[in-house]
């Protein structure tokens, strides 16, 4: 049952165990919604911006003309003039509601008061049985747990439609409630699996009610209150409205007011994108899931301006890239995919949108939004600024404001999802030849934090001095580490704990033959090389680009 929730504590506590992620200011008891990358895990988040900044700004792709596309890059200040946040529609509708519990404190969001998470469910069978309820239950995550079961009524269990692909349909799902504490929602239908408490309730339930109680203590709930997301502070000596500032809840809108100032400055023409990774703030009223829902967070964001009359092939086109750049870094399995958004989805404002989601052990969520934002944006702040906004085309002499078709990815929820990917349980051999259990981190090796570790076999009889002279050589190129401490063997299940494509032996015959041992960290596979130093940077640069 509680398979799931176990593969999540595992990949907590080897993120923390072997340095990926570490709660924020721990010694302090932590803060909620913060997280620190440790030496490894920064490794690996400046891998993921690296491999997205050389993809689609250094080395940008092919687009549908078969030409490279034109991007270029920004960093912008966290902090704007507060008006940004105006025009963009933040001050007013960056909100969620909430109702706070009047006994314990707990705050909550009114409008998913009993779904603190949602799992789908891809088959449902005709008849609903106590088996395949226990699997959907196997699926929740931490805390209480709703299950969706899209475009069905579970009493009688008649099919209705189901499509496998809608992790999220909202048009009246009835939603399962796991264990849900005293004061859980009415329902007509109740029923016990391992002394589990399940109910059958309509999705409306999700949102708090008057009568509903606090979930954790039982107490009574405030009236729901809008709760603006956006951190506030101030700048300048005065505390007073007149200085109020906010930390920015998404890089986009720094790319939109420098829109003119990258047109102005360089001689790129429309169709071209914008492109910024950034520190993002959201003071989200449930931070949970690890990192995958945190309060501060990095964006990976991309405007491309276009015309309108391009807009909608320039969408399908980054929607199917950005698919296939998680995919080609190594998301291969069924648990990703593309989910466009039903009509009834879209923001008022956009044309089209899809996101790429991820199965992560607790449940399917969004890694990145892909979005027709059509010219809202330009025309929100030419409003707003007075400033002209519009492009005009030398060639076809027409000006008209570009529509826009925004990717807008989180580094840290790709971070998770690639930890996540790279988790694997299997067995290798220990110093006597008995088999153990092993625990790997298979990386692509594009993001592998380290990407070779060098071992002399023994400390003696020139052994240090040799890998020390490899080490010195790849370490220019890559991340490499020297390690001579403790058995080989447990040298490399260190390695394979931090996903190090490769490691390195000098051993004994390295010393006649010159010869070394390379050992693929995913085969385990052994294979005998020339350990010229030079020659072996060549191997491992080959090797890594697989
Ligand atoms: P969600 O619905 O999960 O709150 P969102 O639709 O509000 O996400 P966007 O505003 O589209 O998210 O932000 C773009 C990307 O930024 C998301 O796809 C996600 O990867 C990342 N992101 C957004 N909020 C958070 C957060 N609280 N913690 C970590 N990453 C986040």
């Amino acid at each position: 049952m509680a398979g799931e929730q176990d593969l999540m504590e595992k990949i907590v506590s080897l993120a923390k165990r072997r340095g990926f992620i570490y709660p924020s200011s721990e010694i302090y008891g932590g803060i909620n919604g913060f997280w620190d990358y440790g030496p490894l895990g920064v490794e690996l988040k400046r891998n993921i911006k690296d491999a997205w900044w050389n993809d689609f700004v250094r080395c940008p792709p092919l687009g549908p003309d078969g030409r490279p596309i034109q991007m270029v890059g920004l960093d912008c200040s966290i902090i704007m003039n507060p008006k940004v946040w105006e025009a963009s529609g933040h001050v007013v509708n960056f909100n969620d509601p909430r109702v706070d519990c009047m006994q314990c404190k707990t705050r909550f969001r009114a409008d998913d008061f009993w779904r603190s998470e949602l799992v789908s469910v891809t088959e449902v069978p005709e008849v609903v049985t106590d088996e395949f309820l226990e699997s959907v239950a196997t699926k929740r995550g931490h805390g209480p747990v709703f299950l969706e079961c899209a475009g069905y009524e579970l009493q009688p269990i008649v099919r209705r439609e189901l499509d496998s692909k809608k992790a999220k349909v909202v048009t009246r799902p009835w939603v399962i409630a796991w264990g849900v504490q005293s004061g859980g929602p009415p329902s007509p239908r109740a029923f016990v699996i391992d002394g589990n408490r399940y109910y059958f309730v309509d999705s409306d339930k999700t949102v708090a009610r008057d009568g509903d109680k606090c979930p954790a203590c039982g107490g009574a709930l405030t009236e729901p209150r809008k709760f603006n997301m956006m951190f506030k502070s101030h700048a300048g000596a005065m505390e007073d409205s007149s200085s109020e500032v906010y930390l920015r809840p998404e890089t986009a809108q720094g790319i939109f007011c420098n829109y003119k100032n990258v047109l102005d400055t360089t001689r790129i023409k429309v169709p071209f994108g914008i492109a910024q990774i950034g520190k993002a703030f959201r003071n989200e009223i449930n931070p949970r899931n690890f990192t995958f829902r945190s309060r501060e967070f990095e964006q990976m964001e991309i405007e491309f301006f276009c015309h309108e009359s391009q807009a909608d092939q320039w969408y399908k086109w980054w929607r199917d890239t950005r698919y296939a750049w998680y995919t080609g870094l190594g998301l291969k399995s069924s648990k990703l995919r593309l989910r466009d958004h039903e009509k009834e989805e879209l923001a008022h404002y956009a044309r089209a949108c899809a996101d790429v989601e991820y199965e992560f052990p607790f449940g399917v969520a969004e890694l990145e939004g892909i979005a027709n934002r059509t010219d809202f944006d330009l025309k929100a702040h030419q409003t707003a600024s007075g400033r002209d906004m519009t492009y005009f085309d030398d060639e076809t002499k027409e000006r008209f404001l570009p529509y826009v078709i925004e990717p807008s990815g989180g580094c840290d929820r790709a971070a998770l999802a690639f930890l996540c990917e790279a988790y694997c349980e299997d067995e290798a051999p220990d110093e006597n030849g008995a088999m153990q259990k092993r625990t790997v981190l298979k990386f692509h090796p594009r993001l592998a934090p380290i990407k070779v570790a060098i071992f002399p076999l023994v400390k003696k009889d020139g052994m240090p001095e040799r890998a020390m002279e490899i080490y010195s050589a790849l370490r220019v190129n890559m991340t490499a580490v020297y390690d001579e401490k403790g058995a080989v063997g447990r040298r490399y299940r260190r390695q394979d704990e931090a996903g190090t494509p490769f490691c390195l032996t000098v051993d004994g015959q390295t010393m006649q033959d010159g010869t070394v041992t390379i050992r693929d960290r995913d085969s385990m596979k052994q294979e005998r090389i020339p350990g010229d130093p030079a020659a072996l940077l060549a191997y491992v640069q080959e090797h890594l680009r697989r």
